[in-house]
């Protein structure tokens, strides 16, 4: 490939690299005992030549032939950080980018996400459930008022993400008018998201979610097609209709809304043949629909707070449906791909970012929306946070020796009271792996497609 002076152009980036991370990994040492691929490496073949992203330094680029082939007849890849000198410590290195950039990090100030859980009870009977056997409080008018009243007093004039969650949201959906028509009382500009199951909606309900509320994007889960559907979910309130059907037509109501929405497909092991069937339905209903994306979620067994481990084969098994489906939903188109992030992440999610808290049916502030009973941080009723148990919620995992080598390094973060990332399954990090592919695919296509090449 040459540029427009005829010079050759010596590894085509597609993505930039992240400066910051450059000027901390400086020069590359002396190599004696020559040059290999950093482990942050994940390759994936193209026509013209080799893909190439840095888990580390998020640099994409096209390789041509040769210098995939022949990579140390070529020093710029040194220079890059996709080759290193075969004795460098390549976690010590990330180690060094993460510690630099951890150091520089500020928290933010304020907490401008609230996951509001409006009720503890829902109108569905899912046997994943993994609130069954718990309780099921309902957030009083009086709490709802309290609630808008500490995001007011808590956001610094900044706008707030209200994130509605249960239980099933809707089954309390008055205090979402509470809370929302406070928060415009006061000026705080906000909008919303939702999890829901999406059964309750209608016609009005959607219009006030979307004037009302704010919403912007919801999640709605489907276990499976029309008879699966309505086995698992069980609805107390299902009536006469067929409730996959109500769902259905629900998604598309929203969708014309404006509503972003993300199908979730619960898969296990043994459903895997009625979700293929699901998505040639969804297919039906929803192709070419910008505002829809359908994923797949692992369903897993909890005990408390914790994921009861599964058979290897068992989870060899959920592990290749989880990638024929994702196969199946992007020819259907109704998957869209994430973009490559062009940082690397500071915290691993709400429970360790500073900037979001849960507030629970009784007031409880918490900061993981899988510790609804227990470890809360405070109460709606006071200011002040409970700094210890704060900090338990940033704990990491020490990294595991194999680590060392694996590609994900950079990027992984594993909190000690997280029950999604308490195991590191061999199996989800193939799955990680294959999604970058597809990711880097998918930004190399496009930018090819802009091109009019
Ligand atoms: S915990 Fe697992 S995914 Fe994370 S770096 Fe270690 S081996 Fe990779
Ligand atoms: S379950 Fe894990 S990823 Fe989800 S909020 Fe809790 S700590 Fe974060």
């Amino acid at each position: 490939m040459f540029n427009k002076t005829g010079r050759q152009i010596i590894v085509e980036t597609i993505q930039e690299p992240v400066s910051n991370v450059l000027k901390i990994l400086g020069k590359p040492k002396a190599a004696p005992d020559g040059w290999r691929w950093t482990n942050h490496l994940v390759f994936q073949e193209v026509g013209e030549g080799t893909l190439a992203f840095n888990t580390l330094t998020r640099e994409l680029a096209l390789l041509s032939p040769e210098e995939f082939n022949n990579p140390d007849e070529c020093p710029e890849l040194g220079a890059r950080w996709f080759r290193v000198p075969a004795q460098m410590d390549d976690k010590g290195s990330a180690d060094l980018v993460r510690l630099v950039l951890e150091s520089l990090h500020q928290r933010p100030e304020h907490v401008t996400t609230y996951h509001v859980f409006t009720t503890m009870d829902c109108n569905a009977r899912c046997f994943y459930c993994y609130e069954k056997g718990r309780a099921r409080p309902v957030m009083s008018v009086e709490t709802a008022h309290k609630t808008a009243d500490y995001v007011a007093r808590h956001c610094g004039g900044n706008k707030v993400h209200l994130a509605w969650f249960g239980g099933e949201p809707l089954y309390n959906a008055k205090v979402i008018d509470v809370i929302c028509n406070d928060l415009v009382e006061r000026s705080v500009e906000y909008e919303s998201s939702m999890i829901s199951n999406g059964f309750l909606f209608d016609e009005k309900l959607i219009r006030r979610a979307t004037e009302l509320w704010r919403l912007r994007q919801i999640q709605i889960t489907l276990d499976g097609a029309e008879d699966v559907y309505n086995a698992v979910k069980r609805y107390v309130d299902a009536g006469e209709k067929s409730p996959y059907r109500v769902v259905l037509a629900n998604i598309q109501g929203l969708l014309d809304a404006g509503v972003r929405v993300m199908v979730r497909l619960n898969v296990s092991k043994t459903n895997c043949k009625n979700l293929l069937t699901l998505v040639d339905d969804l297919k039906t209903h929803f192709a070419g629909s910008e505002l829809l994306t359908v994923y797949c979620a692992v369903v897993h067994e909890f005990e408390g707070i914790g994921i009861v481990p599964m058979e290897d084969e068992a989870t060899q098994e959920l592990f290749a449906n989880i990638r024929l489906l994702d196969q199946r939903l992007e020819a259907a188109g109704l998957l869209k791909r994430r973009r490559l992030k062009n940082k690397l992440p500071m915290s691993q999610c709400m429970a360790d970012s500073g900037s979001s808290l849960t507030v629970l049916p009784d007031g409880h502030l918490g900061l993981c929306e899988h510790y609804s009973e227990d470890n809360f941080v405070g109460s709606i009723d006071s200011d002040e946070l409970d700094g210890a148990v704060v900090q338990s919620f940033r704990e990491r995992f020490e990294p595991m020796p194999r680590c060392a080598d694996c590609f994900e390094y950079p990027t992984c973060i594993r909190l000690k009271k997280c029950p999604s990332t308490a195991v590191c399954m061999p199996e989800t990090i193939v799955l990680a792996k294959a999604n970058i592919q597809a990711n880097m695919l998918s930004i190399y296509n496009s930018k090819k497609s802009k091109m009019g090449v």
